[in-house]
């Protein structure tokens, strides 16, 4: 792992180092830390505000190898494949390329996606897109009449820092790769998002709304927690 040289008394701590290096710094923060995060693939270092570039980067420095360690053993990333069975709001779905087929359509648990193959992940990935914005639109439209709010519109985005989240507009943005999560999973996820139209903290009152709308959402919201990162591993 290379280290750029530093000279002179400005330097970006962030482009030092030959890998992806997010840098946090507050007053809240105490101390020097690292850690690996798995959404952006980088390593996030928390700097106190008090803390100067020289210390932080020695601190780097001092963690190279386990920084190296940590970021090799991440999953490959995938593309979509031919034959593959994913999970599609929750229920089962086998890729099936047929190259003279045309645009993406769904038979039973298989999708029938036409082309070459080059484009094939972004195909899938366009076709997800496409029908999280309908499907997602629907179920939070429902939610939200059950909460007697108003949900104006449901976008879907390629975030990596939320799953997702809802504005003072009453406008919802949910990830695309949430469609690929298991059906608790989705069930929590818009139950969390709609109730946010009534609440928009993360209040006492706002659980038992979540909670409303979805009895048991420990599950799902624990999956999310826990194992949505794998989501990640998609391109
Ligand atoms: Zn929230």
């Amino acid at each position: 792992m290379k280290i750029t040289l530093l000279t002179g008394k400005t330097f970006d701590l962030q482009n030092a180092f030959d890998f992806p290096l997010t840098v946090k710094s507050s007053l809240k923060i105490k101390r020097l830390n690292l850690r690996i995060d798995h959404k952006t693939r980088s390593a996030v270092l928390s700097m106190p505000k008090w803390c100067n570039k020289k210390t932080a980067f020695d601190f780097v420095s001092a963690h190279l190898s386990w920084i190296e360690e940590k970021l090799a053993s991440l999953p490959a990333l995938k593309n979509f494949e031919d034959g593959q069975k994913l999970c599609l709001f929750g229920k089962p779905l086998t890729i099936c390329h047929r190259p003279d087929f045309g645009a993406p359509q769904r038979v039973g648990d298989t999708l029938f996606v036409g082309g070459q193959k080059a484009f094939l992940h972004r195909r899938i990935k366009d076709y997800i897109k496409r029908e999280a914005k309908k499907e997602f639109l629907s179920r939070s439209q429902l939610l939200a009449q059950k909460l007697g709010c108003t949900l104006k519109g449901v976008s879907i985005k390629d975030t990596k820092s939320r799953w997702g989240s809802c504005s003072s507009r009453q406008h919802i943005n949910y990830s695309w790769r949430i469609a690929l999560a298991p059906t608790e999973t989705i069930d929590y996820l818009m139950a969390h998002e709609t109730a946010h139209l009534k609440n928009p903290n993360h209040s006492k009152v706002f659980w038992e709304t979540v909670q409303s709308l979805c009895t048991d959402f420990t599950k799902g919201k624990t999956w999310l927690e826990t194992n949505a990162n794998q989501l990640y591993e998609y391109r």
